[in-house]
């Protein structure tokens, strides 16, 4: 019996950010929930990078080894882009280039197809990704890493100021004075910390 699976959170409203906030330590105990294939693979719905169709196709072609390697690989590249992201949210106009080349060598993973369906009777062209193997599933969030960090504003990348909270977000605010990830995430590490005690039972 495998244990039931820490709570993902999507509440730092960009999808870059909820990648890294795909591990978070409420009160210093680290909680990881990008635990293997399966748990990427539900991740990346939750983040709306793939469908739950896409999701549950890719479970059925790839193979459980294949896609545990890409949840491996996800959360080394997360701790990767979280020292990166940290320095770039304070020190914007440093010289990145390495960690520049290293997002490039994952957005080349991309295979993307554009479609024309019908969708309730009606036309419509759809842009998709195509996984030509498991490790592709990294292209997706390299790609909305890409998208953090050239359009979005490098001082409204905040780290909560909760006390033990360790969640990120992106402030969206317009007075940009948001200090929370969330009330309810702050308040809800209650609720983690419950899940916490039942694990330990
Ligand atoms: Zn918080």
């Amino acid at each position: 019996m495998s244990d039931p699976a820490p709570p993902t959170l999507f509440l730092a409203g960009h999808p870059a950010i909820d990648f890294l906030n795909s591990a978070y330590a409420p009160g210093g105990q680290q909680i990881e929930t990008l635990v293997d294939g399966r748990a990427l693979l539900d991740w990346m719905v939750g983040a709306k990078l793939v469908s739950d169709a896409e999701a549950a196709a890719l479970q059925r072609r790839f193979t459980r080894k294949a896609l545990d390697a890409a949840a491996q690989e996800a959360r080394s590249v997360r701790e990767w882009a979280r020292t990166w992201l940290s320095a770039w949210r304070t020190n914007p106009a440093r010289d990145y280039s390495d960690e520049i080349a290293e997002l490039n060598g994952l957005l080349a993973r991309e295979d993307r197809q554009r479609e024309l369906v019908v969708a309730k009777r009606r036309l419509s062209l759809v842009d998709r990704s195509r996984f030509a193997d498991a490790s592709a599933l990294l292209a997706p969030i390299a790609v909305e890493i890409a998208r953090l960090v050239t359009e979005e504003d490098p001082a409204l990348v905040k780290a909560c100021a909760g006390a033990d909270c360790t969640l990120w977000f992106l402030d969206r605010t317009k007075a940009h004075r948001r200090m929370f990830c969330s009330a309810s995430a702050c308040g809800n590490r209650a609720k983690v910390a419950a899940f916490r005690l039942r694990q330990l039972k």
